[in-house]
């Protein structure tokens, strides 16, 4: 029997899953992802983290608990930084993320908690990835083949987000599913910003990108830009931030608010997270800064409620269809 590897559906899940996956398998290994969120996940995840925390932390304990009494290990690496970007590194709950864990959760599997950390360039992933087929008996030949067809499955999951389609969708379609049909009849276009795990995530969000859609709107996020323009914007602030996502955000949302002309934008910001209220406000100033364009800040945690969301997003629209003269 294989052995299990479990994948926590939370945090860097919604960036870099089809690396490690396919690292695993190509390794001879079975890969276990966690459910969907659920109540019942965030509640179990809510009752083991520090109080304090934000809400993706908790649900990444919450969804450590769905994993653990199914799989020989769970998969909770520190990401320290994925570029070589100097000044930019993960948040410090990326950091200490396995410590987290163990400390709040007893009775787990080991837990593979690897470093990662790409500062000195390329090559350090495959050592990364040496280092950790070695722990699992992989001979060389393995290793290699495991790690390039984890940099293939990633480099087609980049290729189908520069289409303009989620995370989620392309992780659909990579497990066979269908491409989705664009909505030919959407009228207005907005940027939904913010971390990938609380964009995505459709229990903690209560869904916004599909309710957008039904309303009629085009959405664009942050994973829709391709890396190298991602990039090229960071020339348009004087100084980076020092954390990894804070910045994909600000660079999305300067390079939507330059170059696709968007009607709005959406922030989703996490409640007590301390980058976020930074990220916030400078994309703010940055929209006002650009003909004023509407702006609209949403504060999820664990007690989002679906009524209350929806009637500031409809308001939102409304606002948007009487400037355009829509109505
Ligand atoms: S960046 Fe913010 S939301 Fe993300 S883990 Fe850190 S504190 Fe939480």
């Amino acid at each position: 029997m294989s052995v299990k590897i479990g994948i926590p559906r939370a945090l860097t899940y919604y960036a870099y899953y089809p690396v490690w996956k396919e690292f695993f398998e190509g390794l001879g290994m079975e890969t276990v992802l966690s459910r969907p969120t659920t109540k019942k996940i965030l509640d179990n995840g809510v009752k083991e983290t520090v109080t304090d925390a934000c809400v993706p932390i908790k649900l990444f304990h919450g969804h450590v608990l769905d994993l653990k009494d199914r799989v020989d290990y769970i998969f909770a690496p520190r990401f320290v930084s994925v570029n070589n970007e100097k000044t930019v590194t993960f948040c410090p709950k990326f950091l200490g993320l396995p410590n987290m864990i163990r400390s709040s959760i007893s009775g787990l599997p080991p837990l593979i908690d690897i470093r990662i950390d790409l500062k000195k360039g390329r090559t350090e992933l495959f050592k990364i990835c040496y280092r950790l087929g070695r722990q699992f008996d992989a001979d060389l030949l393995t290793i290699i083949k495991a790690y390039m067809r984890g940099l293939k499955a990633q480099a087609r999951y980049q290729m189908l987000l520069n289409q303009q389609l989620t995370p989620v969708e392309v992780l659909n379609i990579m497990e066979g599913g269908e491409q989705p049909v664009q909505n030919t009849k959407e009228s207005l276009k907005f940027a939904v910003l913010g971390f990938p795990y609380t964009v995505y995530d459709k229990f903690v969000n209560v869904d916004i990108i599909n309710k957008l859609h039904k309303l009629g709107i085009r959405v664009l996020t942050a994973e829709m830009v391709p890396p190298k323009q991602l990039l090229s914007q960071a020339k348009k602030v004087p100084k980076n931030l020092f954390w990894n996502f804070s910045n994909q955000v600000l660079r999305a949302a300067l390079y939507y608010l330059d170059n696709a002309k968007v009607d709005g934008i959406i922030h989703i910001t996490a409640f007590g997270c301390g980058p976020d209220a930074m990220v916030d406000k400078m994309i703010e100033l940055e929209a006002k800064q650009r003909g004023k364009i509407p702006f609209m800040s949403i504060t999820v945690d664990e007690h989002t409620g679906e009524a209350g969301l929806m009637t500031r997003i409809e308001a939102f629209v409304d606002m948007m269809v009487l400037r355009r003269g829509l109505s």
